[in-house]
C-alpha cells in the first residue's frame, strides 16, 4: 500500500512540523522564544521561527514523539496479525547493514532488555489477550524463543504465525 501523492503530502506534513515546533517552544519559553524572520534572505513575507536553542531542544522532544508513533503503530500492525516483512516494506526502512526490511523493522522498534532485543504487543486471539514478548522476523529453536507469551494453545495469527515460523514455512 502506497501513498497516492506522498510528495504533495510530505510537504504539508513538513509546514505542520515546524507549526508544532513553533508552538512547543512558545508554550515551554514563551513568545520571547520566537521571532518573525523572511522567509528567505531578502524576503518580504515572514515567518515565526523559534530562537536556536530552544528550537533544537523541541524539535528532538518531537523527533522522539514521532518515533514512539512509530513504535505504537508497529505493535498496532502486530496486533492485526502484519507481519515483519510488511511492517518494513511499510515503513520503506533500509538500514546500513543491508538487513532485509522485516529485520530492519525489528531493530527500529525493539527495545534492549539485558541486550536482547524484543517488540511487545497484545495477542487480539479470542482466549489468549496476552502481552507477547516479539524477537522479531527471524527463525529461532523454539516458538516460545521466537514470540513468546500466548496462552497455551493459542491458535490466533501471533499463535499460527510462530508455529509457520518455526517451521520455517513464514521467516
Ligand atoms: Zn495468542
Amino acid at each position: 500500500m502506497n501513498p497516492a501523492d506522498a510528495e504533495a503530502a510530505l510537504r504539508t506534513a513538513r509546514l505542520d512540523v515546524e507549526r508544532i515546533v513553533t508552538r512547543l517552544v512558545t508554550t515551554a519559553y514563551g513568545e520571547q522564544a520566537v521571532s518573525l524572520r523572511p522567509i528567505f534572505p531578502g524576503a518580504a513575507s515572514r515567518h515565526q521561527v523559534a530562537d536556536p536553542l530552544p528550537g533544537l531542544w523541541a524539535a528532538k522532544r518531537i523527533c522522539s514523539m514521532a518515533k514512539a508513533e512509530v513504535r505504537r503503530f508497529a505493535r498496532l500492525a502486530r496486533e492485526a496479525g502484519h507481519t515483519w516483512p510488511q511492517i518494513g516494506a511499510a515503513l520503506q526502512i533500509r538500514d546500513a547493514d543491508y538487513h532485509a526490511p522485516g529485520e530492519a523493522a525489528f531493530e527500529y522498534v525493539a527495545e534492549r532488555i539485558y541486550d536482547t532485543p524484543s517488540f511487545s504487543w497484545r495477542c487480539t486471539a479470542e482466549g489468549c489477550g496476552r502481552l507477547i514478548r516479539d524477537f522479531g522476523p527471524l527463525p529461532s529453536f523454539t516458538a516460545e524463543d521466537t514470540e513468546g507469551g500466548h496462552a497455551p494453545g493459542c491458535t490466533g495469527h501471533g499463535g499460527l504465525a510462530a508455529h509457520a515460523r518455526r517451521r520455517g514455512l513464514n521467516p
